[in-house]
């Protein structure tokens, strides 16, 4: 089951490119998938309808949640990064309340997360690929993936 979620969510992101003018093949590029995969799920032959309203369910949750699921669905953070990037105008910030400066996130794999001269937790969004990984490291839920207007949405 969480492989067909998954596959549902990938729909909605293939369906999401194509109306942005984006060839099949470079929809299978950008989900390292074969085109006769992204091929169903621009014709609305996979995956099921309910798998697909599951899906939409998951990506209407709050962006820091849908974000820990897709990760978890496709242990792949690359892939979650492409999805999320798709799907939510998003971007992560710090709450210095909750922020004890423990130096875990520090360890962000694009080395986007830097301490400033104040010593405070700093994000580069330019270098953030919105893999997730700082959320998951964060043990006091200091790190936010905040979403603006849902993409799909405008
Ligand atoms: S992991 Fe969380 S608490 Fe630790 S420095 Fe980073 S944001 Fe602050
Ligand atoms: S989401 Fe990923 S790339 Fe962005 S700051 Fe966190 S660990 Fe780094």
């Amino acid at each position: 089951m969480p492989d067909h979620i998954l596959s549902g969510i990938k729909a909605i992101v293939a369906v999401n490119l194509r109306k942005k003018g984006k060839l099949q093949k470079e929809i299978a590029e950008y989900l390292n998938m074969d085109r006769s995969i992204v091929s169903h799920y621009l014709h609305g032959r996979h995956p099921s309808k309910r798998v697909i309203r599951v899906s939409e369910e998951i990506i209407k949750l709050p962006v820091n949640n849908a974000i820990k699921i897709i990760n978890s669905l496709s242990d792949d953070r690359d892939i979650t990064s492409k999805i999320i990037k798709e799907l939510y105008n998003a971007k992560i910030q710090v709450d210095p309340d909750r922020c004890i400066l423990c130096g875990g996130c520090l360890e962000c794999p694009h080395g986007a997360i830097y301490k400033d001269s104040n010593y405070r937790i700093n994000i580069d969004h330019n270098k953030c690929k919105l893999c997730g990984n700082c959320i998951s490291t964060c043990q006091t839920d200091a790190l936010i993936l905040k979403a603006l207007p849902n993409k799909l949405e405008e």
